[in-house]
């Protein structure tokens, strides 16, 4: 088999076991995938079982390492929440999130940072973040903790490039932090990816103030709310503002070989083709 250059996928269901997740990304002909480890809108799930975490490696191997799987973690943890039990409780969660990746052989956690929920200013959010980065590293291993790019909506932190920097600086162990970029977000917080020149330039921006170096992955989404718009609406590739050149640069750019491009488009009947149409790019 020829390797692909790029991994691309979208986040897939976990329903009926976790174990079917590389089973569907299969089916939609992903070589890349993103999953929830648990039902992301609950705090408690059952632990993995040994079966489930059997039939998930069976089920990946030979066609999906580590490094193409992109776990997601529950919408409901926010590593800056303001007040102490909310931030313990997201603490604790998200730990256990990093140990389901390490049990099922992952080695990255894909997560948004957090939200002020106007009880503390942004500076203050983000020092907690960080903290709650190094707490979760200092007593896992092998799991890097991916930090997303957000759209700021609300009062989500990590929607400027300056703030993911921030979150990195005081964290130990650089070699277990990353960052993925999600384009709905970036362009809906302000990052113009229409363009050649405008595209360039975005990255260009981060390379200097995050460093592509840190770069884990990207969620590609396109977007239904306008650039700056700070409003986190995701549209199927080529049908929203941002349009089809900006995956077109993505692909035929080698720096974003080798991690995972995650769809998180609303159309799972139409990944298939999404995947075919972004593949047609490649170089
Ligand atoms: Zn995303
Ligand atoms: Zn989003």
């Amino acid at each position: 088999m020829k390797p692909a250059k790029k991994w691309i996928g979208a986040h897939v269901s976990i329903s009926g076991g976790i174990e079917n997740a590389p089973c569907n990304a299969h089916a939609i002909g992903a070589n890349a995938f993103a999953l929830f480890t648990k039902n992301q809108r609950q705090w408690q799930a059952a632990p993995l079982s040994k079966n489930n975490i059997q039939s998930f490696s069976e089920n990946c191997a030979g066609e999906f390492a580590a490094g193409q799987i992109l776990p997601h973690d529950s919408y409901l943890i926010n590593l800056g929440h303001p007040e102490a039990e909310g931030l313990q409780k997201s603490r604790f969660a998200f730990f256990d999130e990093m140990q389901r990746c390490e049990q099922l052989g992952l080695d990255r956690l894909n997560f948004h940072p957090g939200s002020h929920l106007k009880k503390c200013t942004e500076k203050e959010c983000l020092a907690t973040i960080a903290e709650s980065i190094n707490l979760a590293l200092a007593k896992s291993k092998g799991v890097t903790a991916v930090i997303e790019n957000t759209a700021g909506q609300g009062s989500n932190m990590g929607y400027r490039f300056e703030q993911l920097a921030e979150m990195i600086e005081p964290i130990k162990d650089k070699t277990r932090v990353g960052v993925c970029i999600d384009t709905a977000h970036a362009f809906a917080a302000g990052y113009d990816l229409r363009t050649e020149k405008a595209f360039a330039t975005t990255f260009d921006e981060f390379d200097k103030i995050v460093g592509l170096k840190y770069l884990k992955g990207m969620h590609l989404n396109d977007s239904k709310k306008d650039l700056g718009s700070r409003v986190d609406r995701h549209e199927s590739i080529g049908k929203g503002l941002i349009g089809i050149d900006c995956f077109r640069f993505i692909m035929e750019d080698p720096r974003f070989n080798g991690i995972p491009l995650i769809l998180e488009t609303p159309q799972p009947d139409i990944w298939t083709d999404e995947i075919k149409l972004l593949r047609s790019f490649e170089k």
